[in-house]
């Protein structure tokens, strides 16, 4: 998609001038839902990933593709805002358990 292609090179041009979220809208935007992961795969390549929200443990086949380095970071549970609210004041209201719930 040349669209997420170009926001790809908008940030690696802001990661190359040292810019983090803290300074970069257009960083802060993206790394909500996103992570950068950079590689060198020249072939599509499926890594296992873990859920980026606290206090979860699932973890999600990532497919690593050629010149892209924009990927989700959730888990598929936690990919929507919604999801990951509820989990969050589920915690808050619940003593921490010792296992996952499913
Ligand atoms: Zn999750």
């Amino acid at each position: 998609m040349d669209t997420a292609s170009n926001i790809e090179r908008a940030l690696l041009a802001e990661l190359r001038k040292g810019l983090t979220a803290e300074d970069s809208p257009l960083l802060r935007r993206v790394l909500r839902n996103n992570q950068i992961v950079l590689h060198n795969y020249r072939i599509e390549v499926i890594k296992d990933c873990r859920c980026a929200l606290d206090g979860c443990d699932r973890s999600f086949p990532l497919i690593l593709i050629p010149n892209q380095t924009l990927y989700p970071k959730y888990c598929r549970v936690h990919r929507s805002e919604f999801r990951r609210e509820h989990h969050k004041s589920q915690r808050e209201s619940l003593r921490p358990k010792t296992a996952v719930e499913r």
